[in-house]
């Protein structure tokens, strides 16, 4: 998989391509779908997919001009999460386009070009996304750079981002993590590190 991280809208949220060849698929476009539609033209991808770690509004909101520009694209995303998709809590003014919910939604666990990590706390239908080939987490906001995500949104559950980060930690110590927000890191660095889970 070759690989392209942007950080895109006013929360800064690490928006990754992932392609093969011509095929591309998009982690978390939180808002400047344009700016990702430029990007995959100048890169020449066609994007076969748009993965949500969850349904945050800082995460989604790039879906519907991805999903203008290329009907057929699917949405993958924790099922738990679609509840989220108009719901007045997850709505925020500013730069922020208003948040329908997407056409063709499937449930995360129906890809196959990754492994899909179900870790509610979060968010309840929260996944990773892991690509074992390429030691690679995408690990939305579940776990960061020497921290973890909020669990005080509605829906959050610390006892549950307690088990999420358990099973993340059984994953090889040079996975890189790419966060929903922040730098990079990898599953030893935060064993090691992140006080949350030592
Ligand atoms: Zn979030």
């Amino acid at each position: 998989m070759e690989r392209l991280t942007i950080q895109v809208g006013g929360y800064a949220v690490n928006c990754t391509i992932l392609s093969q060849g011509s095929k591309a698929w998009i982690v978390d476009p939180g808002s400047e779908g344009e700016r990702i539609i430029a990007l995959l033209a100048k890169n020449s991808l066609e994007p076969q997919g748009i993965l949500l770690t969850h349904a945050h509004f800082d995460h989604i909101t790039g879906t519907a001009a991805l999903q203008k520009r290329f009907p057929s694209i699917p949405v993958y995303v924790g099922m738990p999460d679609t509840v989220m998709f108009g719901h007045p809590f997850n709505q925020m003014p500013g730069e922020y386009p208003s948040i329908g919910t997407p056409a063709n939604i499937h449930d995360a666990s129906e890809l196959t070009i990754c492994e899909v990590i179900k870790t509610p706390g979060h968010t309840p239908g929260g996944v990773c996304y892991y690509f074992p080939g390429d030691n690679l987490l995408l690990s939305g906001d579940t776990l960061f750079a020497g921290s973890v995500g909020r669990t005080d949104f509605p829906g959050g559950s610390m006892a549950e981002l307690v088990d999420s980060l358990r099973r993340l930690m059984e994953l090889p110590d040079d996975t890189l993590v790419i966060p929903g927000h922040g730098g990079f890191t990898s599953i030893g660095a935060e064993r090691r590190t992140n006080p949350y889970i030592a």
